[in-house]
């Protein structure tokens, strides 16, 4: 793992985890399709809501049709100077696909350099921090959206784990403590973690402050507070307001520090932050 200097400058380095935002970009790797539980706000559609922008789906990539894609991003002298991250992000839960683990290994092999940076829903967190280390995973997006579990039972219509499906507070135990202690272990281990948590009014707006407060605790480093965009089995709420959003980052923001430029990129962006650069790379899909 990366000594307390080299994680500072990879920080610095890495634009969601507020580093050089305008100067640094990302590319995600959409190389991770299914899921292994179901979010009410997830239409299935579209890529994981938790890390993407609504209403794009991404082209599926192999992981050898990825590093393809990385080898041009980074030979073009329009992308190639910029892009810092490599993120895996989706379109479904990277940590359920081999896919994402067998990209990362492409890409640390021709490109040490590169940031290695996932966005999961934490289930399979515990099961899989071994091969995250062996990986040298830098960061880390964990969307947590309760520490209830009965909340959680509303949240997720099924939580799939070794080969059981639960539903309902089952479902949502499982969920919060795999999340939770995948957190604290990510923490142990050296990478850094940015929480993700969406909003979704009358639902789990009293667990925000809960949520800032544990997840401070176990060594997250930045929350990002996302407004629910109302779709699937939440389409009847009403999206929280901008000036609701801003008073709980500000309230939040005591606790443990707030992300508030996130624009959701989609889950094959390939730039800086708010804008997409694809049309400058050959193979743009
Ligand atoms: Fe959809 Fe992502 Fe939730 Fe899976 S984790 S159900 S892909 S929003
Ligand atoms: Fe940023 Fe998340 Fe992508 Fe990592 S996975 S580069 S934190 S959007
Ligand atoms: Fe990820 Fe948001 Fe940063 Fe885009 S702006 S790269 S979605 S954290």
């Amino acid at each position: 793992m990366a000594t307390s200097c080299e994680k500072m400058k990879k920080i610095q380095g890495h634009p969601c985890f507020g580093g050089n935002h305008h100067k640094n970009g990302r590319m995600h790797l959409a190389v991770a399709p299914k899921c292994n539980i179901k979010c009410g706000y997830c239409t299935r559609r579209h890529d994981c809501a938790n890390e993407s922008r609504p209403g794009v789906t991404s082209r599926l990539l192999s992981p050898e049709e990825a590093i393809v894609r990385v080898r041009e991003v980074m030979a073009s002298p329009v992308t190639g100077p910029i892009i810092k991250v490599i993120g895996i992000a989706g379109p479904g839960d990277p940590l359920f696909n081999e896919e994402t683990f067998e990209t990362f290994r492409l890409v640390d092999r021709e490109f040490p350099d590169l940031i290695k940076c996932m966005s999961t829903n934490g289930l399979l967190l515990p099961d899989k921090m071994p091969v995250l280390k062996a990986l040298g995973l830098h960061s880390l997006t964990v969307t947590l959206n309760t520490l209830d579990p009965e909340i959680g039972g509303r949240i997720y219509s099924y939580v799939h784990y070794h080969g059981t499906t639960y539903s309902g507070k089952e479902a949502g135990e499982i969920l919060v403590r795999n999340q939770l202690e995948g957190i604290r272990q990510a923490a142990e281990l050296g990478m850094t973690i940015k929480i993700n948590t969406v909003l979704i009014p009358g639902v789990n707006d009293g667990q925000i402050p809960l949520i800032s407060q544990k997840v401070k605790e176990l060594g997250a480093f930045v929350m990002n507070i996302m407004p629910l965009i109302p779709q699937a089995d939440f389409a009847h709420i009403q999206p929280p307001s901008a000036e609701r959003l801003d008073e709980l980052r500000r309230d939040n923001e005591k606790t443990i520090g707030q992300f508030k430029h996130c624009k959701q990129c989609r889950a094959d962006a390939v730039g800086l932050i708010g804008e997409n650069l694809q049309l400058a790379v050959t193979t743009a899909g």
